[in-house]
């Protein structure tokens, strides 16, 4: 039985997709990405059917991170067909301009594309759609928004102090009257650094707990942390995100926060 579409005051539903999840942070380079992918596979590996949506005008790595680069999504009966890597059904801005092309995406130009990815996609039905959200606040936000109903976000931060002040401009936003959506909680990144020599310390590089800290003090929820470990930055360079290795520690970190967060 085909789910009709209704119009919500928040964008148009997308039949057969039952959560659209936006992977938010304040900050470039924090891990927003590299986390987004590991949790949509996290998600795979506990039986959801996911998909996952590259709106990082900026930088669009998915592609990377999911060995997709070449890739070139088809089009049937008008309807763009998802990549699927991973057991993960992939669409991403960069898909549609060459590995090494610069794109500046005007304004006007990333919201069509963004429409198109949404409603003119062969999603299929899915428990989860995962957005991985450009960082910081601005206009793709707000379209995203505007084009769907957003179950919720998700914020990854590291501890520094000045990642965390973004924070608090990100979850200024999803409170803002126009885009209102709930915060789902907060990932703290690159929480810590544990050498193999001395595997019982742990350096906190970036801070101590500061993002959990934050999340107690705003009464949000705290989904979890996430060490600094090579081999997760290694597995993202090489298409092959680290939950797909044969690493308990790892694993369990991530389906640790997806439990938290379905
Ligand atoms: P963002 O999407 O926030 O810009 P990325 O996901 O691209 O950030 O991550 C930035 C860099 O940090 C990448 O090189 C990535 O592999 C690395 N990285 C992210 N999280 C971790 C981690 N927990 N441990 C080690 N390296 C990480």
């Amino acid at each position: 039985v085909e789910v009709p579409e209704k119009e919500t005051k928040k964008g148009k539903n997308i039949p057969k997709i039952k959560n659209i999840i936006a992977i938010a942070s304040g900050k470039g380079g924090v891990g927003k990405s590299t986390v987004a992918s590991n949790l949509s596979i996290a998600l795979v590996k506990m039986g959801f059917k996911v998909g996952l949506l590259d709106a990082d005008i900026y930088g669009p790595s998915i592609p990377t991170m999911f060995d997709a680069v070449n890739e070139k999504p088809i089009s049937k009966e008008n309807k763009i067909e998802p990549i699927e890597s991973y057991g993960v059904k992939l669409l991403s801005l960069g898909f549609f301009a060459g590995s090494n092309q610069a794109v500046v995406w005007r304004g006007a130009m990333a919201s069509k594309a963004i429409h198109q990815l949404l409603h003119d996609s062969n999603w299929g039905e899915l428990d989860f759609l995962l957005i991985d959200l450009p960082p910081g606040t601005g206009d793709i936000h707000l379209s995203i928004v505007q084009e769907v109903p957003v179950t919720g976000a998700v914020i990854v931060s590291t501890p520094q102090h000045i990642a965390l002040a973004d924070v608090k401009k990100g979850l200024g936003m999803f409170q803002m009257p126009e885009i209102n959506v709930p915060v789902l909680g907060l990932i703290e990144n690159m929480a810590y650094f544990t050498p193999k020599e001395l595997p019982d310390n742990k350096y906190y590089l970036f801070g101590k707990k500061g993002v959990q800290k934050l999340s107690e003090s705003l009464e949000i929820p705290f989904l979890g942390e996430i060490p600094i470990i090579q081999s997760i930055r290694e597995a993202s360079d090489y298409g092959r995100p680290a939950v797909l290795q044969d690493n308990e520690i790892i694993s369990n970190i991530y389906s640790n926060i997806c439990k938290k967060m379905v």
